[in-house]
């Protein structure tokens, strides 16, 4: 960038949730950066919690956890993942971080002799934290997605803010709307322009429209929506359905939207270069081959459960030139018939993380299944648990084997409680959690898959292999070849007899980019096309 100063883009969504908002905000700082501008995004979330670990993915989607080891909602998994970025907790601001912080500065005398309010001290609070993070990451261009949507009460403080923000900042607001269409195939306007009046009383007035949509926005719609939401047509951008989330920067910048940002925010940047990306995405649009690989989990109703997991498969399957089909597995259902007739077909299977008892038995008999028949096999955190407990049974013999977290009377607790989580009663951020380093084994699988003695990868967990059992384990194929540096805790397993088998104690789903599939992933994928 040529000497400008920063700006802020403020995503917005009406109507409804569920339009892809985080993709939107990914995809505008894509084609940002395509341009050679440093894009850093924000995402402030209503709740009251403070951070998203103690939420049911089942409910919320994915909790994803970042290198510092912030456990946050979903989107910035998504920003990750676009961006080529390693974001903070300082990324994310919700409801609870944002009170508890005001909070904490009242009682230390922060505000003294005021009565403090919403509007000035939470909203200068806000402002200040935004402008912060514009700071920290350098950034040319902060976007600032807005969780839930314009009318909800419990982002109108923000929405408040970020108004106030645009007073003495270069700010542009991005209206995010849904363009219904009736069974005649008719689209509707109205409710996008009812939206638009909804966010003009809060004093904002957002100069680019994009429009959720099945298909094309009709010449006559784009009119309206100009017309009457007080935009130039060009600024009513079409968000339509795509093949892949991943091909949406490349519309965008096709449909003009990074030159009429740029222009809004006065900003001179380069020629557009999403060259690589578009190779990629053409990559996933035309794989060559197709492999199912088969992800037990007891949330697989709800696939945003294991977004990163299918994310990763994607960027996997696209530096293989070949499409993953998933298959979800209910293991509940495995247990209680013992049939593994879902297994068929299945080129690899995947144990994800999870918490709990529900459907392990069910998930070890998979990974039996796995380890027998030389299907290619990856473990994740919880898969890595049990594919231990499954190796300590039926190759070891000890009979009854398993992690105290499922079963804490068993006679042989092969995974058991990290020493450090003995005495932890609360629940909040109060896991192993985030980045760490892992030292890989010379002449093992998992170097040669990382070809690196050193990684670092992230973790969330409280339970681990027990030191005590680790010398019994080993042997007959089994190597722990991933260690924490100075420490007892083993973080990669592999079998030496088996065409593909490994599993960490980390998640590897967390670090994999469209540009950089995780190598685990990616020589997974490879064993499954053999
Ligand atoms: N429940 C296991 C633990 O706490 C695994 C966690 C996970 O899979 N993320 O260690």
């Amino acid at each position: 960038m040529q000497g400008s100063k920063r700006a802020y883009i403020v995503i917005l969504g009406s109507l409804m949730s569920g339009l892809g908002k985080g993709i939107v905000t990914s995809s505008i700082g894509k084609i940002l950066q395509g341009r050679g501008l440093r894009a850093v995004p924000i995402k402030f979330d209503g709740y009251l919690n403070v951070d998203c670990g103690t939420m049911n993915p089942f409910r919320h989607g994915e909790v994803f956890v970042l290198d510092d080891g912030t456990e946050c909602d979903m989107d910035f998994g998504t920003y990750e993942r676009f961006l080529n970025v390693t974001l903070k907790g300082q990324n994310s601001i919700t409801g609870g971080k944002i009170f508890k912080h005001v909070i904490e500065k009242e009682r230390k005398g922060g505000y003294l002799g005021y009565d403090v309010q919403i509007v000035p001290h939470l909203t200068d609070e806000i402002k200040g934290w935004v402008r912060g993070v514009g700071e920290t990451f350098n950034a040319d261009v902060v976007l600032i997605e807005v969780g839930g949507t314009v009318g909800d009460l419990e982002n109108g403080y923000f929405i408040e803010a970020m108004r106030q923000l645009s007073l003495d900042e270069r700010v542009v607001f991005v209206q995010l709307t849904y363009v219904p269409a009736l069974v005649t195939g008719e689209q509707k306007t109205k409710p996008s322009q009812h939206a638009n009046r909804l966010i003009a009383s809060l004093g904002i007035h957002p100069e680019i429209i994009i429009c959720r949509i099945e298909g094309k926005l009709g010449p006559n719609e784009r009119k309206k929506i100009s017309m009457f939401c007080n935009v130039p047509e060009e600024a009513v951008i079409d968000d339509p359905n795509i093949a892949t989330i991943y091909e949406l920067p490349l519309l965008f910048e096709k449909n003009g939207l990074a030159r009429i940002l740029l222009n809004k925010l006065r900003m001179k940047a380069k020629r557009r270069d999403l060259k690589e990306w578009k190779g990629i995405v053409n990559r996933v649009k035309k794989p060559k081959k197709k492999i199912t690989v088969g992800i037990t989990g007891k949330y697989t109703r709800v696939k945003d459960s294991y977004i990163s997991i299918s994310e990763a498969l994607v960027h996997a399957g696209a530096s293989n030139n070949c499409d993953v089909e998933i298959r979800w597995i209910e293991t509940s259902e495995i247990e209680d018939k013992g049939d593994l007739s879902e297994l068929k077909g299945c080129d690899g299977i995947i144990v994800p993380g999870g918490f709990g008892a529900r459907g392990t038995e069910g998930k070890i008999r998979c990974i039996q299944h796995a380890r027998e028949k030389k299907i290619p096999y990856l473990g994740l955190c919880f898969g890595m648990q049990l594919a231990v407990v499954e190796w300590a049974r039926n190759v070891k013999g000890l009979k009854g084997a398993n992690s105290t977290e499922i079963d804490p009377k068993t006679p042989h607790p092969v995974i058991d409680l990290l020493p450090e989580q003995m005495k932890i009663t609360e629940k909040g951020a109060t896991m192993r959690l985030g980045g760490h380093d892992i030292e890989v084994k010379d002449g093992s699988k998992a170097h040669a898959v990382y070809g690196k003695k050193i990684i670092r990868e992230r973790f969330r967990h409280r339970y681990e292999v027990n030191p005590e059992y680790i010398s019994k384990l080993e042997g007959e194929g089994l190597v722990f070849s991933g260690k924490a540096p100075g420490r007892e805790i083993m973080q990669i397993m592999e079998l030496t007899n088996h065409p593909f088998f490994m599993a960490s104690q980390f998640h590897p789903e967390f670090t994999s980019k469209l540009e950089e599939p995780n190598p685990l992933f990616r020589e997974f994928v490879k064993a499954c096309l053999k």
